[in-house]
């Protein structure tokens, strides 16, 4: 298969066969035929392949069948009922389907005249996804200088968020004088590894966490003014504020009214990372998650986590997009073009750290579309009542301590600290199960972020057995 219009014949059985392993996987999955984890060791991967590609093209056949032979069976299977680890990745037949199109397609909508039907539609499907989560109109292509645009990934927002408030608290200076080690970024401990790696990357060096609120994993506001005043003095200039909606340890929510109007009075940029929790928003109950979003610069979330889509999708809106693209556009000649000059397109080159980008408005635009906002406010409730089914189970049995429950998140512990480890170090050597061990107030504890599309209630008791059993059988 080496051309597109010759041998159209082979791509079609190709693909009709790769949907047929696909709906087999997923059945293997939910009936829970397959493990969570494989049991390889590291480079056995490596070694089943041959050394190098072949000198004459293979029929797709093949390597569809070598896919599922060697590759399959290596893998950690994300869309497993009993994958509680991390934070669970979308998926559904909506989703791949797009990713189908979109590559077939082929197209690069770097700016409007790459592709304008790819930018017009990013713009159309994230103003719905902005309205559908209520938040708000500043961020909307509609209002005057806001917009949504749909990065990778949750770290490629917090760094583009970070670049454009540089460039506002530098007033620009920051692109010609870089950044001198004078600006900086408050985050807590609890924000995601990606905060302090944005800060990295953008030259801001280390940015020390503000304390959070006593006995809690939020941030304290009064603790962020004082920071801010005593980087005043010193000479440096504070930069951005990165809040949580939604931390990866605890799903715990930063007070972003009061972080909010910190920022307004000071200046200071406001990103809002709700990359995991942000799509429950789509439920009126589930909404005071945004409480105080009002005076955000930008907010982020992964649709790729939480909304039945492919990774990657992360959409990041904000209200200031001349900050962005002032930010970051550079325009060599081959980029010139009469639509960027009327200043009437958005190219999306200069909202994101890259030149190139597939059409990634499509997946966005085939999930809302095939699910419905009803459909999707579905599956988060059926997700938030696997985890309190299994929430329930963890509170009520002796020997075990239910340490926080937010939305799909669960996380607990045993009775004491050194059962809590053995059950960790028991349940990681077990291929049926997966789940993070997390450190909460410096102890150890066990998170299960419930969110595959295939776990039933049949499966959170399972799911539970699993997880009592490991424990019964701890010293
Ligand atoms: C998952 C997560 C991230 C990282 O997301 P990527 O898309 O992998 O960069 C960042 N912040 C929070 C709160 C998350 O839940």
């Amino acid at each position: 298969m080496t051309s597109l219009v010759n041998e159209a014949d082979p791509f079609r059985a190709a693909v009709h066969e790769a949907v047929d392993l696909l709906l087999g996987h997923w059945r293997a999955l939910a009936d829970e035929r397959l493990p969570v984890t494989p049991d390889l060791a590291p480079g056995a991967v490596a070694a089943a392949l041959p050394a190098g590609p072949p000198e004459r093209g293979e029929p797709l056949d093949r390597i569809l069948r070598d896919t599922w032979d060697t590759v399959v069976p290596g893998l950690v299977h994300w869309q497993h009922p009993a994958f509680l680890a991390y934070y669970p990745t979308g998926n559904s037949p909506a989703s791949v389907l797009a990713e189908l199109v979109t590559a077939g397609l082929g197209v690069q909508g770097m700016m409007w005249t790459t592709g304008p039907a790819a930018t017009e539609l990013e713009q159309v499907v994230t103003d719905w996804l902005a309205k559908a989560l209520g938040l708000p109109e500043r961020f909307l292509h509609t209002s005057a200088n806001g917009g949504g645009v749909i990065q990778d990934s949750a770290s490629s927002a917090v760094l583009v968020a970070t670049v454009a408030a540089l460039h506002r608290a530098s007033r620009g200076r920051w692109r010609d004088h870089g950044t001198e080690g004078r600006y900086r970024l408050y985050r807590t401990e609890e924000a995601n590894s990606c905060v302090p790696k944005a800060a990295r990357v953008a030259g801001l060096g280390a940015s020390a966490a503000v304390p959070t609120l006593p006995g809690t994993a939020r941030m304290d506001p009064d603790a962020l003014r004082a920071r801010i005043a005593a980087d005043r003095r010193a000479g440096a200039v504070p930069a951005i504020v990165v809040a949580t909606a939604g931390t990866t340890g605890t799903c715990a929510v930063d007070p972003l009214a009061d972080l909010g109007r910190i920022c307004r009075e000071e200046g200071v940029w406001l990103h809002v990372d709700a990359a995991y929790a942000g799509p429950a928003a789509l439920c009126p109950e589930h909404r005071w998650l945004n409480d105080g979003v009002e005076a955000a610069d930008s907010y982020a979330v992964n649709a790729h986590k939480w909304m039945r889509t492919g990774t990657p999708c992360d959409v990041m809106w904000t209200a200031d997009r001349r900050a962005l693209t002032d930010a970051m556009s550079i325009t060599p000649s081959y980029l010139r073009n009469d639509a960027t000059e009327t200043g009437e397109v958005v190219d999306y080159r200069d909202w994101q750290i890259p030149l190139g980008r597939p059409m990634r408005a499509l997946k966005l635009w085939y999930v809302m579309r095939a699910h419905g906002l009803e459909g999707l406010r579905s599956a988060i409730r059926h997700d938030v009542r696997m985890a309190e089914l299994l929430a329930g189970l963890v509170a009520r049995e002796n020997g075990f301590e239910l340490v926080t429950h937010r939305l799909g998140l669960v996380v607990f512990r045993l009775d004491t600290d050194r059962r809590t480890r053995e059950a960790a170090g028991r349940l990681a050597g077990d291929p049926g199960i997966q789940l993070t061990p997390a450190t909460v107030d410096g102890r150890p504890a066990l998170r299960a972020a419930v969110g595959s599309p295939l776990l039933t209630e049949a499966g959170v008791h399972r799911v539970w057995r699993t997880i009592r059993d490991h424990a019964r059988a701890c010293a």
